[in-house]
């Protein structure tokens, strides 16, 4: 059931931590969007727009594509008329993104009302990402292990033929994770320091995932 107050929620965590399939859950549940930073760069890289061409090197190898690239990015989005409340996955990853940001949303009255650190042992999360499949087409993600399409390796929305992400190898894997580790370090504080931080475990089942951060949710709302 949508609740009367649209819900705006930042997931941090990660990359295999599962906050896409969990924000997925929590768009159409809650009925907001889920604003995916590295599906709108996906999406910027395959229309080989300017905006993509910029970004395409530094996703191949792992790392963060500028901060100025991002924030133009997403604050337009978050402006839009249907971004009352929405579900913010993977931005920001830095500092400066989290202040460009708080900016952003306090000046379209739309501040965020939670933070949810998803919390995944590093091991657990290479074996997450090496099983991991995108649909290029509808940007669905799969596992071959844990949520595996219905026929083999095609998409069940639109059959088109899944691909492993070129930054899901295992050694880009283990750059990204360093790479997050460094950039997040502050951000994971930040937000602690001003009481809109959760962390929660991520591993095990979805679904227990989901039902921890429900309870997370209902607390704070
Ligand atoms: P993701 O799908 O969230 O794992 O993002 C894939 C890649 O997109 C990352 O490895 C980065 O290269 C880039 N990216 C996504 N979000 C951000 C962000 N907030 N800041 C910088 N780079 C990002």
């Amino acid at each position: 059931m949508p609740s009367e107050q649209p819900l705006r929620l930042l997931l941090l965590g990660p990359p295999g931590a599962g906050k896409g399939t969990q924000a997925r859950r929590l768009s159409e549940r809650h009925g907001i969007p889920h604003v995916a930073s590295g599906d709108l760069l996906r999406e910027h890289v395959q229309k080989e727009t300017e905006l993509g061409k910029e970004a395409k090197g530094y996703m191949d190898r792992g790392d963060y594509v500028p901060d100025d690239v991002m924030i133009r990015l997403i604050c337009e989005r978050v402006g839009r008329p249907d971004a009352e409340g929405f579900i913010l996955d993977g931005f920001p990853r830095t500092m400066p993104q989290a202040n460009a940001l708080s900016e952003r949303l306090e000046e379209l009255g739309r501040p965020v009302d939670l933070v949810v650190a998803l919390d995944v042992p590093s091991e657990l999360i290479v074996e997450r990402l090496s099983g991991r499949r995108l649909c290029p087409t509808c940007q669905r993600a799969y596992h071959m292990t844990y949520e595996p399409p219905a026929d083999d390796e095609v998409c069940d929305e639109d059959g088109t033929e899944l691909v492993t992400r070129p930054d899901d190898e295992a050694d880009t894997v283990r750059h990204r994770l360093r790479v997050y580790a460094e950039a997040t370090e502050g951000l994971r504080a930040h937000y602690d320091e001003v009481g809109l931080l959760v962390v929660l475990d991520g591993t095990g089942d979805p679904e227990d995932v989901s039902e921890r951060i429900d309870k997370a949710i209902e607390a704070a709302t």
